[in-house]
Parts: C-alpha cells; structure tokens; sequence
C-alpha cells in the first residue's frame, strides 16, 4: 500500500475537509503531507480557523470549499453535520463527487440522506486524531476501516483506499466494513469499554479505597495513574504481554478477583447497552438531548470534572509537567470518538 502521489486514485482530486478539530486536522495535514490538494471548510473566524491558517492550510467557507472539491470530508461534530449538510453540502457538492464520513452515524440512522448523484463512503481511524497525526509524522499509521454505501462513479472505492492511503492508514492495515457494523460497533466501544466502562471502573476503584480510609493519592496513583502501564501492555502484546510484565501475584489476582468484579451481569448489561445502539433508541436520546440545549450531558459532564478523583488528579498531576508533553495522549486534541 503506497502512499505517493502518483499512485494515489486522489492525485488529482481537490479534497475539501471539513472541520478542523481531532480528526479534521490530522486528516488535513496528513492529506497535504501525502502530497494531495486540501481546502479546508470552516465557519469564518470560528475556534479552528486561525489554527488551520497557521498550519499553512486554504481556509475558506463550507460552502465555498465544496464546490470546487471531488471529495468532502465531513469531520464536524456528529451533531452539525445535519445541517452542515442541509445548508452548505448538499447545495454544492458536484455530481459524482465523493462524500465521506469518519463515522457512520448520521448517514446510518437517516440523519443525513445523501444526493443519489454522489459517492458515499467511510473511512474511520481507530484513534484519536491526535495519533493519526503523530503516528503518520513518525512513518508509521492508524489503522482503519473503511465502507462504501453508495457507488455512483464507479470509484468510490478505489477513492477509499486512497483517502485511507493518504491519511496513513494504508501503513498499518485497512479493513473492509459497512456503515452499520462501524457505526454500532464503534458507539459500543466507546460507551462499554473506552470512555463509559474504563472511567466508571476508575471511579468505582478509587471511591472503594478511599471509602475504605485509604489516602486519596496513593488511591489515584493505584487506579488511574497506573492504568496507563496495563493499556501501553495491551496496546503493544493483547493480554499475553501484559501477563508476562506482571508479578505472579498480580496474575493470581486478576484470574480470581476481575471475574468477581466484571461478572457476567456486566455482560448482560453490556448486551443491553448494545441493544439500545442497533434500535436506534440511543441515537433517538442522544439527538434529543443535544436538540434540547444539553441539559443533562451538562449536568453529567460537569458531576465528572467535580469527582474528587480530579481534584486529587490535578494536584498530582501538577508535580509532574512533563506529562503535558509526553506523548500525544496528553495533547488537547486527543479524543476518542
Ligand atoms: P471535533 O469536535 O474535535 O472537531 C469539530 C470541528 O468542526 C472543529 O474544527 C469545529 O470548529 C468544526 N465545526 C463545528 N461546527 C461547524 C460547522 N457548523 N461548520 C464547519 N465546521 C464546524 O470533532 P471530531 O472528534 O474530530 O469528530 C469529527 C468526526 O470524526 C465525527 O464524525 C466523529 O464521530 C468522527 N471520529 C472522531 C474520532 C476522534 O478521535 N475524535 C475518531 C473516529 C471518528
Ligand atoms: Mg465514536
């Protein structure tokens, strides 16, 4: 899998990105880097703008970068892209042009009904934006999954391929789907196990210890700081090498104790929460919520940054600054989405 410019299906192709936030920029600069032609869409002076100028990118309108372009990519909040698209995609896209989503998610749930003139396709990093750049600038790549749900240009998925080329994920590996299975299988993640399961199982361990009377940074340090040593094992070698980087006593404690803690009624529930992804009943709550202001993510978000564990976090954190530069984790632009 190349990622030169010639042998791009795109070297010819003006792409239009839209939004320039975790994965906006990443896709925008590895794009350019991979020698291809990027405009990027952003709202006139909005949050971004002035970043992607200092990134020596073309900043214009929405609009305005549509109409030129052969590929859109809609890298706004899922939120926007409705309207984004009402008002500023749908009008201008050109016939046979390429549409594509990092996610699923509106054009699965009926959000978004594309032009049947055009293209509409999928390519989602599995990671935060943040490390489609940093792994691309290193000459390494994120790996991807990429969809075809509408084929008018007998190209779209020769266009796929190359879009996922040129962000680099050609340079780790590529893997076919559709956009159900990467929408449902991505917000799972996401709410069981990634963002959801991980930080409701931190905050459980580390209010039992401090409930317990134990101190509130050894706690910190024991559940969350530490987790990072277990996730880099994972990331690097699955369970086999985190297995071989623990104490025997450790091991013996995961075998009897992890089933104890996440038993099989997390499963069911797990299954539940699944349930709730492929009937629509989580998109049908979670469009209501944001049409209606953000009451309760407001509320929930903020009941969060409030935990006690921030409040101890930050302190410690504050002893130890070399962790804002570590590594792409810690930048603002990490997010998993
Ligand atoms: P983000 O919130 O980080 O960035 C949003 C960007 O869109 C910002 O530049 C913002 O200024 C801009 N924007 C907001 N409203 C706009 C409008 N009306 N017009 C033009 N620009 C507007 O978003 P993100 O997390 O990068 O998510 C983008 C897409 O990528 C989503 O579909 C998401 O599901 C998907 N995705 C995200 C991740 C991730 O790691 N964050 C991973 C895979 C897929
Ligand atoms: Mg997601």
């Amino acid at each position: 899998m190349s990622t030169s410019k010639t042998s791009n299906p795109l070297a010819k192709a003006r792409i239009a990105v839209l939004g320039y936030g975790s994965q906006g920029r990443a896709h925008a600069l590895n794009l350019r880097d991979s020698g291809l032609d990027v405009v990027v869409g952003l709202r006139p002076n909005g949050p971004t703008w002035h970043q992607a100028l200092a990134d020596g990118l073309r900043v214009m309108e929405p609009a305005e970068a549509v109409k030129g372009a052969d590929l859109v990519a809609v890298l706004t909040p899922d939120m926007v892209q409705p309207t984004l698209y009402k008002e500023s995609i749908e009008p201008n896209i050109k016939p046979g042009a390429a549409l594509l989503f990092a996610h699923g998610f509106n054009v699965h749930f009926g959000q978004i009904v594309p032009r049947a003139d055009i293209d509409v396709i999928l390519v989602a990093p599995k990671g935060p934006g943040a490390l489609v750049r940093s792994e691309y600038e290193r000459g390494r790549g994120v790996p991807c999954i990429w969809a075809v749900q509408q084929d008018v240009s007998g190209e779209a998925e020769a266009k796929t391929r190359g879009y996922a080329d040129g962000i680099g994920g050609g340079r780790a590996m590529i893997i076919k789907t559709d956009f159900k299975e990467e929408t449902e299988t991505d917000l799972f993640g996401e709410q069981a196990v990634l963002c959801g399961g991980a930080s409701e199982l931190v905050i459980a361990g580390f209010e039992t210890l401090v409930e317990a009377g134990y101190q509130p940074e050894i706690a910190y340090y024991e559940v969350m700081h530490e987790l990072k040593l277990i996730v880099d094992l994972f990331y690097e070698g699955g369970l086999t090498k985190m297995l071989q980087f623990v104490s025997e006593t450790a091991q013996y404690g995961d075998y009897v104790s992890g089933p104890r803690v996440i038993d099989a009624g997390v499963k069911a529930r797990m299954k539940d929460v699944l349930r709730d992804i492929q009937d629509g009943t989580f998109a049908r709550n979670w469009t209501a919520e944001y049409r209606a202001g953000l009451p309760n993510y407001k509320k929930l978000k903020q009941a969060d940054l409030e935990h006690p564990i921030e409040q101890v976090g930050a302190r410690l954190r504050a002893q130890m600054p070399w962790l804002h530069t570590a590594a792409p984790a810690a930048t603002p632009l990490k997010k998993v989405g």
